[in-house]
């Protein structure tokens, strides 16, 4: 279990954090989700004793991270969002070097470059590398590294379509053996999709703590619907709003529609019914700011 109790940071006039409380459960998939500068990292650095709290502490099994560093530490595996390593190093080097000093076999090494797709260029030197073959890198070192608690500071950053898919798997991996994973990311649906439990933070401040579901209806529920005519009518606005939608926005040719999701189907029969003939239709999800916003007014919080 990880406890954050009452955790303040501050970098000189930043507050970073701001006393936040929070309670990650063993076997848990915990998504932090934030802007840029909402102090994601902050926490996960805390969490494996890179950053001392200013104020507040953090639990890790029962053990103070800051007063017991090296204990805590053995305790997670932590996957930074920078990550760097020597030019002049191959992949294979390195995972090489980190299963030697932390006493493991290498036995496994060919087998991770090829589940991470670094095959093709585990020889080759890092300095070569895209920044998304060196977040693989990291992938790979979380598979050496066997741990019952991962950190992991935005890892799909870098990550292309087949690193993402890949990175997904490896976290249900990991949630299949009841590891537990708190993972920061400012992507609404990589955390809808991944983690039971997602943490909100706004400016060092926890606004909510949601399951992925109530999440999910939350952004579906602003999911704006969008609806290109083969030929617009003025009256099609009305009928939108007589049968159930919430907002009616038209930009050039297109209508941009806010309804709930189960009104939606009631609103496209209604359109036929009055003779509508529709060229495109599809659903966008609500930005992250948008999710927060009302997640803020939810919470009476300005
Ligand atoms: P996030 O991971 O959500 O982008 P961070 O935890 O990196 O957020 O940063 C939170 C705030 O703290 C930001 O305003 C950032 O500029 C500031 N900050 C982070 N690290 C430092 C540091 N080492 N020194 C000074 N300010 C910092």
């Amino acid at each position: 279990m990880i406890e954050i109790l009452e955790v303040t940071k501050k970098y000189r006039d930043t507050l970073a954090l701001n006393q936040v409380n929070l309670t990650i459960n063993d076997g848990e998939t915990f998504a932090i989700l934030g802007p840029n500068g909402s102090g994601k990292s902050t926490l996960l650095k805390m969490i494996v004793g890179l950053v001392k709290p200013t104020q507040g502490k953090v639990l890790v099994d029962g053990v103070d991270v800051w007063k017991n560093p090296r204990e805590a530490k053995r305790k997670a595996v932590f996957l930074p969002q920078r990550l760097s390593f020597p030019d002049n190093l191959t992949a294979r080097e390195v995972l090489s070097y980190y299963a030697r000093i932390r006493g493991q076999s290498s036995g496994t090494i060919n087998q991770i470059l090829k589940e991470v797709h670094l095959n093709g260029a585990s020889d080759k030197f890092i300095g070569y590398y895209s920044g998304g073959m060196v977040q693989r890198l990291g992938l790979g070192l979380l598979k050496l590294t066997p741990s019952k608690i991962y950190i992991l500071d935005e890892p799909t950053v870098n990550l292309d379509l087949e690193g993402v898919a890949r990175f997904k798997e490896l976290i249900r991996e990991l949630k299949s053996k009841q590891c537990t994973i708190v993972m920061a990311t400012h992507l609404l649906s990589e955390a809808e999709q991944l983690a039971d439990r997602i943490a909100l933070l706004k400016e060092g401040r926890l606004i909510a703590v949601k399951n992925a579901l109530e999440l999910k209806r939350t952004s579906d529920a602003d999911a704006r619907m969008m609806i290109v005519f083969v030929e617009a009518k003025p009256h099609y606005r009305e009928i939108l709003l007589q049968n159930g939608a919430r907002e009616v926005e038209i930009t050039g040719d297109i209508y941009r529609v806010i309804a709930e999701p189960d009104k939606r189907p009631e609103l496209l029969e209604a359109l036929r019914d009055a003779g509508a003939q529709i060229e495109r239709f599809w659903t966008e999800e609500p930005t992250l700011e948008y999710v927060y916003n009302r997640i803020l007014a939810e919470n009476g919080i300005q």
